[in-house]
């Protein structure tokens, strides 16, 4: 009997999209590998259509169906949906990591040829300021509320280090913003101190993420593979794309515990978009991922080789011209297909091994506190007083309390009680009510009659508890 072919979901998706995909399809089909693609209209088409996610129904059950998705870029057209479609195929299926390799490609000329670049970004990719949690507290002060899990940290560092394992690396750094964000920033910093040693064959180093992006800048062959979090890898990925040629050239895999979509990083290009001008090759090194991904190996060693063998024979694409004649989608594609079974000149293909995914955990997770407490309460307020004015009016009004007011600060800059400094100010103010008598314990009661009572003359838009964990504050202190 045949052995059933692997499904794979395909999503050709928007703009170039269409034809970068048909490249990638078509160099695997040409590896000989047992594959049946599912394929199914994503992004623009679909939300023109009135589907609100841009994913039609049926090609979220082909992907529950195949677990593996190739992906072109999907453009989430103004007007049609609030949610672009991509963020949503990474929310659905919990597609937690994104790696993003970018290496040294023969022919492709930048100013760091000869250096041989190769250097891993591996981003969280659900959490962080991306989960679009976003408020306006004022008609003139915005919020975005930047969430890190200690969950979601653990299963990005172990991505990487497993990552770096399988591909026989030597290092990974840690990336973050830990110095101004020490709570949530600094808890990929600590997580990853602290699973580093169960790596003792990986060179570990915490880095703070302006310093990566100037030594990436300076001296980008000191890095391997570098973890960091949602937003800085957005950026930090994009930059790394540019040491090696541009988005053309640079894949990307999203990682989930059950579902893993693979993609080019470059979007959906319109002003090329339908001329045979877009060049494929992130979406069939995207491919070759996916390859590996599926335990096809052989043929993902195959594609890249070929990639390599195709770029080293002179043949370019418009996007890498120089004074070369440029050849279309198509014929890059064919030349790739030619090159099939070819070992490239400079570049012998890497072992690698099938990375050993985190195992996922199911149901609510919890770090639990040995002890805990709340101590006091922010509350935010909006106000046009002058800080004095407004402490003063407070301390009258709060004054039979069991909370008094500590600190007010604006836009993170204390005002009250120093006043010394002069700083711009808006009409948003953090006012910081801690306990009287620190020996009782502060319950919700409490803090409601405090707002009831703040809330009577003031305008108070959100409240956070001040809460201790195991004897720690759980929360930041003004900059004085
Ligand atoms: P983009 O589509 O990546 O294009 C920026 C420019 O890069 C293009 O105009 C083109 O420049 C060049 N380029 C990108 N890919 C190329 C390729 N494969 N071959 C040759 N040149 C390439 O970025 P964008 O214009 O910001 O975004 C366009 C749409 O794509 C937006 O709707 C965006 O939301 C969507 N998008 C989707 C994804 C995704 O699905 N993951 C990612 C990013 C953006 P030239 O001017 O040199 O031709």
């Amino acid at each position: 009997m045949t052995p059933a072919k692997r499904k794979i979901t395909v999503l050709p998706g928007d703009g170039i999209g269409p034809e970068v995909v048909d490249s990638a399809l078509a160099i695997i089909s040409a590896t000989g590998v047992a594959v049946e693609f599912e394929k199914y209209e994503a992004g623009a088409r679909a939300f023109q259509k009135g589907i609100v996610t841009g994913i039609p129904r049926e090609a979220i059950q082909s992907i529950e169906r195949s677990h593996v998705v190739l992906k072109g870029p999907l453009e989430t057209p103004i007007g049609h949906g609030n949610r672009s479609a991509n963020v949503t195929l990474r929310t659905l299926f919990e597609t937690y990591g994104n790696i993003r390799p970018v290496r040294e490609l023969p022919g492709v000329q930048t100013a760091f040829t000869g250096r041989q670049l190769d250097i891993v970004i591996v981003r969280e990719n659900i959490e962080d300021l991306y989960a679009g949690i976003e408020y306006m507290q004022t008609p003139g002060v915005a919020e975005s509320l930047k969430l890190i899990s200690r969950e979601g940290c653990e299963k990005i560092v172990k991505l990487a280090f497993a990552f770096a394992i399988a591909e026989g690396r030597k290092a990974v750094h840690c990336a973050t913003k830990s110095n101004i964000l020490k709570l949530t920033e600094g808890l990929l910093q600590h997580t990853f101190e602290e699973l580093a040693p169960q790596y003792p064959s990986i060179t570990s180093k915490h880095i703070l993420i302006d310093n990566a992006a100037h030594q990436l800048a300076m001296r980008p062959e000191q890095f391997d593979v570098i973890v960091t979090t949602n937003m800085n890898g957005d950026i930090l990925s994009d930059l790394t794309s540019g040491l090696t040629g541009g988005l053309g050239f640079a894949p990307s895999a999203n990682i989930g515990n059950d579902v893993s979509i693979f993609e080019a990083v470059h979007g959906s290009a319109p002003d090329i978009a339908g001329k045979n001008k877009a060049n494929p090759t992130a979406l069939i090194l995207s491919a070759a991922m996916m390859l590996r991904h599926i335990g096809e190996g052989k043929a993902a060693n195959d594609v890249e080789q070929a990639v390599l063998v195709t770029l080293e024979s002179g043949i370019r694409t418009s996007d890498m011209m120089g004074k070369v004649k440029a050849a279309g989608t198509t014929e890059f594609t064919q030349a790739v297909i030619s090159n099939l079974g070819k070992a490239s000149k400079l570049s012998p293909p890497k072992k690698y091994a099938e990375v050993e995914l985190p195992p996922s955990q199911l149901g609510v997770n919890v770090v639990r506190a040995g002890a805990r407490k709340v101590t006091g309460l922010d509350v935010y307020i909006e106000s046009d007083l002058e800080p004095k004015a407004l402490a003063s009016d407070l301390e009258t009004i709060t004054s039979s309390s069991s909370l008094k007011l500590e600190m007010i600060s604006n836009r993170g800059a204390m005002v009250f009680p120093s006043s010394d400094r002069k700083v711009s100010l808006v009409d948003h103010y953090r006012c910081r009510f801690v306990q009287r008598d620190t020996t009782t314990k502060l319950a919700d009661p409490e803090i409601l009659s405090l707002l009831g009572t703040i809330g009577g003359k003031h305008r108070w838009m959100h409240i956070e508890k001040l809460q201790e964990f195991d004897g720690q504050p759980a929360y930041s202190k003004s900059q004085v």
